[in-house]
């Protein structure tokens, strides 16, 4: 684990994607993951070197500021891996009834083998959870990159989501610059004409 006192570490920051959850959401994808699963897309989030950092406080009203707020999603890097923040933001987000998405790295044994990524996890209302695995790659899955991955709805406000609709969605937006930003996983199609 490595943090920053009372700033997150931040790779990248998307208001209102719609592609990491239900909903438009505030999407954070933390810098710095130790768990190098091979294939893996977020390559250049690996590193714990300083990338953006914010401070807690002012990332938590930046969330609760964007006014078509559905709810948070959280992936990276390695989300768990700055635990100690990361558990005072959800703290506080659930005393506003925010909505949170979890993605980690981390299967189920090793969060349950450490008490403050258990609390961690225990507050997403959905939580993705388990290494990339290359060879079990599946673009037909709901928010997951491979079969192994594990996808838990823990509140019952989500209870008629249909998990199993199988599409992988990609989102790609067009600037004023004609700059083109790509969200999501494409597929080899996509990627050879994008
Ligand atoms: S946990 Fe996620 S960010 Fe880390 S190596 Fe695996 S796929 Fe990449």
């Amino acid at each position: 684990m490595q943090e920053h006192g009372t700033c997150f570490n931040i790779a990248h920051i998307e208001h209102g994607s719609e592609i990491y959850g239900p909903g438009k959401r505030f999407v954070i994808w933390f810098q710095g993951c130790s768990l190098a699963c091979p294939g893996c897309w977020n390559k250049s989030m690996w590193s714990f070197e300083p990338c953006n950092l914010v401070e807690r406080e002012k990332l938590l009203h930046e969330i609760l500021a964007y006014s078509e707020l559905d709810g948070l999603t959280v992936l990276g890097g390695e989300p768990l891996e700055q635990a100690h923040n990361l558990y005072w933001l959800l703290t506080s987000l659930q005393e506003k009834n925010v909505s949170v998405m979890l993605y980690t790295g981390y299967q189920m044994d090793e969060i349950k083998n450490d008490n403050l990524k258990s609390k961690i996890c225990e507050m997403a209302d959905i939580l993705v959870s388990g290494r990339y695995k290359e060879d079990e790659r599946d673009l037909n899955l709901k928010w997951r990159g491979s079969r192994n991955q594990i996808l838990l709805v823990q509140n019952e406000i989500y209870n008629d989501l249909d998990l199993d609709d199988g599409t992988n969605q990609v989102e790609i937006t067009i600037d004023e610059f004609g700059t083109i930003n790509v969200l999501g996983y494409p597929d080899d199609d996509l990627c050879s004409i994008l």
